[in-house]
C-alpha cells in the first residue's frame, strides 16, 4: 500500500461486468455502448440482472441472448425465485440453454412488495440453495450465487448466514459475488470467516461504483451495508456537480479496488450501472488493457 499509486499492479487482475436489461431504446443504445467498450478488455464474464418479481424477465433474455450471440464474452443470467413455479423457471433456463448461454447466477431475490418478507411462492423455489439444485438438474450450467460481507438482512447471524452460502455451494454453484460493500476490512473480515467456515470456492467482491451518492446510501440501508462517515464527507456539496462527483467516484472506488489488490484479490465483479467509464478506468488502474480477440481467446 505504500508503492506509488498502483506500481504493484502486474496486469493479472480479472475481472467480469454486471448490467441492468434497458428499459427504453435510449438505455438500450447506453447498454450496448458500454459493453463495447469494456469488451475489449477481456471480462470473464458479463451478466445481466433480473428484474423483481420477473417484471424484466423478456428484457433480461433478449439482453443475455444478445451479448451471446453478437459478442465473444460468456453471457451469464441472474434469474430470481420470485412469484414463479419451479415450471415456469425451469423454463426460462431452458430457454437460456437453448439460446446458448451456460452461466447462471442463481438468486432468491425479494418481495415484489417494499417492506415485506420474501415468501416462497406456492409451487416454487424456497431459496437460491433450492434453485440452484434444480438447475443442476436441468442442465451443467455454471452457476454463481450471492454472498454477504455484511450479512443478509434475512439472516439471524453471521454463521447462519455462511450456512446458507454453504448450502448454495454444495447444491453445486460454484463461485460466489458478494454484495457491495465500502471498506476493503469489511471484504478481507468476510474473507476469514469464509476460510474458517471450510468454504473454499470462488468470493468475488462486487465492487459499487458511486454514480449517486443518495441512492447507495439508500441501497446500502435497505441491504444492511454500512456506510462510512468519512464517504459522506467527501460527497458534501457535490449535488450540482456531476463531473467533480464523477471524479470522486472513480478515486473511492480506485482506492478500495488498490487495498483489495494489495490484500491479493485478483477477482473484481462490477456492478456498472450500464455506464462504463468509471468501471473502465479502475480497470485500467488495475493494468487492464484492451486485448484483441485473439489475445482474448487465449486468455480464456
Ligand atoms: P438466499 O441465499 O436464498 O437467502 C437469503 C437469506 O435468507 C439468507 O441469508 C439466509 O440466511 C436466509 N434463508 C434462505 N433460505 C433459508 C432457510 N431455508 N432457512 C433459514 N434461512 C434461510 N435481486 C434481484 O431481484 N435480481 C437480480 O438480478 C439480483 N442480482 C444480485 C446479484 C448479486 C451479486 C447480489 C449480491 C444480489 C443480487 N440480488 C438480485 C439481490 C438478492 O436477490 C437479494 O439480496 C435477496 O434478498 C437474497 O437473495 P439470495 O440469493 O442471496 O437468497
Amino acid at each position: 500500500l505504500d508503492a506509488p499509486l498502483f506500481a504493484d499492479v502486474a496486469g493479472d487482475a480479472r475481472v467480469s461486468f454486471e448490467f441492468f436489461p434497458p428499459k427504453t431504446q435510449k438505455m438500450e443504445e447506453t447498454l450496448w455502448e458500454s459493453v463495447q467498450t469494456l469488451s475489449p478488455l477481456g471480462p470473464r464474464f458479463v451478466s445481466v440482472t433480473y428484474g423483481a418479481g420477473g417484471t424484466t424477465r423478456e428484457r433480461t433474455h433478449a439482453t443475455v441472448a444478445r451479448i451471446a450471440r453478437d459478442t465473444d464474452i460468456p453471457a451469464a443470467a441472474h434469474l430470481t425465485c420470485v412469484e414463479a413455479t419451479r415450471e415456469e423457471i425451469d423454463a426460462v433456463a431452458n430457454d437460456y440453454w437453448d439460446a446458448g448461454v451456460r452461466h447462471i447466477v442463481a438468486l432468491r431475490g425479494d418481495s415484489p412488495v417494499a417492506g415485506t418478507k420474501f415468501q416462497s411462492p406456492v409451487g416454487g423455489y424456497e431459496n437460491a440453495a433450492a434453485l440452484v439444485a434444480g438447475l443442476r438438474k436441468l442442465h451443467p450450467f455454471e452457476i454463481s450465487v450471492a454472498a454477504y460481507p455484511e450479512c443478509h438482512p434475512d439472516s439471524p447471524d453471521a454463521v447462519a448466514d455462511l450456512d446458507n452460502l454453504k448450502r448454495k455451494l454444495d447444491a453445486g454453484a460454484s463461485r460466489a459475488i458478494t454484495q457491495f460493500f465500502h471498506e476493503a476490512e469489511t471484504f478481507f473480515r468476510y474473507r476469514d470467516a469464509v476460510a474458517k467456515a471450510g468454504i473454499d470456492a470462488e468470493i468475488v467482491p462486487g465492487i459499487m461504483p458511486i454514480m449517486n451518492f443518495a441512492s447507495v446510501q439508500r441501497m446500502s440501508a435497505m441491504c444492511g451495508t454500512v456506510v462510512p462517515d468519512w464517504m459522506g464527507t467527501l460527497f458534501e456539496g457535490l449535488d450540482d456537480r456531476p463531473a467533480a462527483r464523477q471524479l470522486v467516484s472513480a478515486t473511492i472506488a480506485a482506492e478500495l479496488c488498490r487495498r483489495l489488490y494489495a490484500g491479493g484479490v485478483r477477482d473484481f465483479h462490477f456492478y456498472t450501472l450500464n455506464r462504463a467509464e468509471l468501471s473502465f478506468a479502475i480497470c485500467h488502474l488495475l493494468g487492464i488493457r484492451a486485448k484483441t480477440p485473439a489475445l482474448r481467446e487465449q486468455a480464456a
